[in-house]
C-alpha cells in the first residue's frame, strides 16, 4: 500500500504525510528524525534547533501531542524581556515604554503620535514602512531596525509584511500609553499561553509518533530524473515514485533536477534564508534569569534570543542549575566562525547574567542550523509561484516550511504533510 510514493524529509511535515500515507517509504538525510523539532541533549539536558514551544490552540491537535509527550508544563502567563543598552524593557517594547529613560520615552510617544496622525502610508511597501507606521519613527530606529540587522541580517526595505502575523503584535494604542506609565496586569507576549514537554525538549511531543513508520536515515537525495519519475540518493541508490512528497528546501530541491528550465532556476536562485548558531549552555547556578526568553538589541553581543529552558521546562533541568540556550543568525553568504562566536556568546552572557564562565560553566555546545528561517523578502512570493506549480506539474509535491518556502509553525507543517498526502491521494483516485 502506497509503496510507490516517496517522501523526502522526516521533519513533522514528513511525519503527517507519511501517517497519513500508509507504506509510503520516506528517506530522511539525517540520522534521526524531527527535522527542526528535534531536540539535542547535553549534560542530560534536551535543546531544541532554535527556541520551539507549541502555542497551537487546536484542541485535536494539542491532544495528539499531550498524549505523545506524556507529561507536559502548561505556561499560562509567558514571561518575555528585552535587553536594550544596559535596561531590561518589557515586551513587546512598545507596550513597556515606562522601562526606557523619561527622555526616550518621550520621543517615542510623540513619534507614535505623529505615526498615527499620518494618513500617508496606506499599504505600506514594505516592513520598514509597516514599523513606522504602527510604532513611529523613533521605536523603528532604535528597537525594530537594530533587531532586523541582528536576526533577518537585510536591511528593513527589503523585507515584505507576510510574515508578521504570529510574530509581531500591531500597535494597540492603549496598551502602549498605559504601557508609559504602568506595568501591565497580564502578559502580553504574541502568545501568552504555551505548552512544552515536561521532559526530552520540544521532539518529545512528535518522538513516539514516528513508531512504526518505514524511514531511512543518513539518506540525501541529491539527483532528482524528474522525466523518469526516479530519486537518486547520496550512496547511488535508486528509487523510483508515482508521487514524490518533499520537504527539502525548495531552491536545492530544484537544483537536483538537471532540465529545470531557466526561469525555474531563476527563481531558486531568488530564495534567500538565515542560518542559526545556536549556542546551548549549563550553568551550576539557580535561576539566573526570571524570563521565559529575552530578546537582545545591542549590537556588540551577537546572540539576538536567549531561550531559558530552566524556566520552559523545570523538571527537566537538575535543582540548583540553569539552561540556556543563545541564538546567534548569520546570512548564507556571512561567515560562521563557530568556536569565536560560541567564546563569546559564553562571555557575554556571563557578564549580562552574573555567572563565572570558568568555574559555573557545567557545559556548553554549538549546534549549526544550516536552514533557520525563510527572509521574506520582496521576491519570495513570486520565485515560489513560479517554482511550486512546475513541480506539481511533475508529480513531485513540495510541503512544509522550506518545502513550499515559507515559514509556519509546526502545527502547520504537520497539516502540510497531510494535506500533500491527500492530493496525491486525489491524484492517484482520479489517474
Ligand atoms: C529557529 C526556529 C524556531 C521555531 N520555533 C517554533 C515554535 O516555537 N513553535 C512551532 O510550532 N514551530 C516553530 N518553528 C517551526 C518548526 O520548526 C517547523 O514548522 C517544522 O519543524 C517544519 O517541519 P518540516 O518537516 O516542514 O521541515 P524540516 O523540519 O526542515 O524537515 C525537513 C527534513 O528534510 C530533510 N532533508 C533535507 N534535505 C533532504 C534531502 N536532500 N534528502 C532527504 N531528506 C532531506 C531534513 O534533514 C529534515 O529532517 C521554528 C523553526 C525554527 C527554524
Amino acid at each position: 500500500m502506497n509503496e510507490e510514493i516517496l517522501i523526502l524529509g522526516a521533519g513533522v511535515a514528513g511525519l503527517g504525510a507519511a501517517r497519513a500515507l500508509p507504506g509510503a517509504r520516506v528517506f530522511e538525510a539525517a540520522d534521526h528524525p524531527g527535522g527542526h523539532c528535534y531536540s539535542h541533549e547535553l549534560d542530560g539536558i534536551y535543546f531544541d534547533e532554535g527556541a520551539h514551544i507549541c502555542h497551537a490552540k487546536d484542541p485535536d491537535w494539542l491532544k495528539l501531542l499531550y498524549a505523545a509527550a506524556g507529561d507536559v508544563e502548561r505556561i499560562s502567563a509567558c514571561d518575555v524581556s528585552n535587553h536594550w543598552q544596559g535596561h531590561w524593557v518589557g515586551y513587546p517594547v512598545q507596550n513597556n515604554l515606562r522601562d526606557l529613560p523619561l527622555a526616550e520615552r518621550i520621543t517615542a510617544l510623540k513619534d507614535f503620535v505623529r505615526a498615527i496622525q499620518d494618513p500617508s502610508v496606506d499599504a505600506p511597501a514594505n516592513y520598514l514602512d509597516w514599523c513606522r507606521k504602527q510604532y513611529g519613527d523613533y521605536l523603528t530606529d532604535q528597537f525594530y531596525r537594530l533587531y532586523t540587522d541582528k536576526y533577518w541580517r537585510v536591511s528593513m526595505e527589503e523585507l515584505g509584511t507576510d510574515w508578521l502575523g504570529g510574530r509581531l503584535l500591531p500597535s494597540q494604542i492603549d496598551r502602549i500609553i498605559e504601557g508609559a506609565f504602568a506595568a501591565p496586569a497580564d502578559s502580553q507576549a504574541v502568545f501568552a499561553q504555551f505548552h512544552y514537554p515536561a521532559q526530552g525538549g520540544f521532539y518529545a511531543f512528535f518522538k513516539p509518533l514516528y513508531a512504526g513508520l518505514n524511514i531511512t536515515y543518513a539518506s540525501p537525495a541529491v539527483e532528482i530524473r524528474s522525466a523518469r519519475q526516479e530519486v537518486v540518493f547520496a550512496d547511488g541508490r535508486i528509487e523510483s515514485y508515482e508521487a514524490l512528497a518533499s520537504s527539502v528546501p525548495l531552491p536545492d530541491m530544484v537544483r537536483m533536477i538537471s532540465d529545470a528550465p531557466a526561469a525555474v532556476q531563476a527563481a531558486a536562485a531568488q530564495l534567500r534564508h538565515i542560518q542559526l548558531l545556536v549556542v546551548n549552555l549549563v550553568v551550576d547556578r539557580p535561576v539566573l534569569s526570571p524570563f521565559h526568553w529575552f530578546y537582545i538589541y545591542d549590537q556588540d553581543i551577537d546572540v539576538s534570543r536567549v531561550k531559558v529552558n530552566s524556566n520552559v521546562a523545570p523538571r527537566s533541568v537538575p535543582p540548583g542549575r540553569t539552561a540556556l540556550q543563545c541564538e546567534i543568525f548569520r546570512r548564507t553568504d556571512e561567515p560562521m566562525p563557530v568556536e569565536e562566536l560560541t567564546d563569546k556568546a559564553i562571555g557575554d552572557m556571563a557578564r549580562l547574567l552574573g555567572f563565572d564562565p570558568a568555574t559555573e560553566l557545567r557545559a556548553h555546545k554549538a549546534v549549526p542550523v544550516s536552514h533557520a528561517y525563510v527572509i521574506s523578502d520582496l521576491q519570495r512570493v513570486a520565485a515560489v509561484d513560479t517554482i511550486i506549480p512546475w513541480l506539481e506539474a511533475r508529480g513531485i509535491y513540495p510541503m512544509g516550511l522550506f518545502g513550499r518556502w515559507k515559514f509556519i509553525w509546526s502545527d502547520a507543517a504537520y497539516q502540510s504533510g497531510e494535506e500533500t498526502a491527500q492530493r496525491i491521494k486525489g491524484r492517484h483516485a482520479e489517474g
